[in-house]
């Protein structure tokens, strides 16, 4: 069965329960959330009685909760040493929020290098990741997203992901999460989706992938822009996206929908519809 979802809100308020509300109104099996605003570090304090509420709510609804997703803000830049010990810091914070959240994944953009060069935004982010994971007891694990090369950005390529898990010693905590409109706009052509996939297999190795982001793209292929488009009105297509949503290899993998929102609405709902429609799932 295919395992998608998009991601939701999380408001102090509502906290996880209406996370998970809203995910089943876009009739998803799975959603990814931010534990506060992606852009900031305000994050308020979890209510165990709200996140016991959710986990019955998932139960009675069949969205296994070893799916869902959690991602770190974007303010965390581990390759920028300005702002490492912050970074460090804040991450450390983050694994025991989702530790207490009872969720195993959380995807992290791995860094900007801000100038300094690609070779010392990976070294500063193996410090950081071994920093934080050396004083973590959690097995929360890692998920280091493939970026689309934007800027300073590290990552926009599978060696230089595959460098940063040699460099780091707890790699039984470390995996990847794919999007398939970073990796358009960083150079892959998903249009051959199987040769992307062995090519990653190779050098990091296919069981690695614990999340994909389905998004389709405005731009074309290595553009190295990131702005995300919505199923099948980008340069990527619905035809492609497929080959990535139903690659055998990957069918136990969460599939999470990114995409803009049309005129201040989600359109997961129609999005989810559209992909189980055509799914061979
Ligand atoms: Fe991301
Ligand atoms: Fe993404
Ligand atoms: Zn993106």
């Amino acid at each position: 069965m295919l395992i998608i979802g998009s991601h939701v809100g999380y408001k102090k308020d509502s906290g996880l329960v209406g996370s998970v509300k809203e995910a089943l109104s876009y009739n998803a099996n799975t959603f990814m959330f931010y534990t506060g605003a992606p852009q900031n570090t305000v994050r308020s304090s979890i209510d165990l009685d709200n996140v016991k509420e959710a986990e019955v709510l998932m139960k009675e609804n069949g969205l296994d909760k070893n799916n869902v997703i959690v991602h770190a803000p974007y303010i965390i830049n581990l390759a920028n040493p300005d702002k490492f010990d912050f970074s460090c810091d804040f991450l450390s914070e983050e694994l025991k929020r989702v530790n207490t959240f009872g969720m195993k994944y959380l995807v992290l953009h791995p860094g900007s290098h801000v100038g300094l060069g690609v070779d010392v935004g990976i070294s500063n982010i193996i410090k950081a990741l071994n920093l934080v994971l050396e004083k973590d007891d959690s097995n929360i694990m890692i998920l280091l997203e493939t970026m689309a090369g934007k800027g300073s950005e590290v990552g926009r390529c599978f060696d230089e992901i595959k460098s940063i898990i040699d460099g780091v010693n707890h790699k039984e905590r470390i995996g990847v999460c794919l999007d398939t409109c970073h990796l358009n706009d960083a150079g892959y052509d998903l249009n051959n989706f199987n040769e992307v996939i062995d090519t990653f297999d190779k050098i990091i190795g296919i069981e690695k992938i614990k999340c994909i982001h389905i998004n389709d793209s405005k731009n074309p292929i290595s553009s190295h822009k990131d702005r995300h488009e919505n199923i099948g009105k980008g340069t990527i297509g619905l035809d492609t996206l497929m080959k990535v949503i139903d690659c055998d290899k990957l069918k136990d993998v969460p599939k999470i929908l990114e995409t803009p929102y049309i005129d201040g609405n989600a359109p997961y709902k129609e999005e989810i519809e559209l992909i189980r429609s055509v799914s061979k799932q």
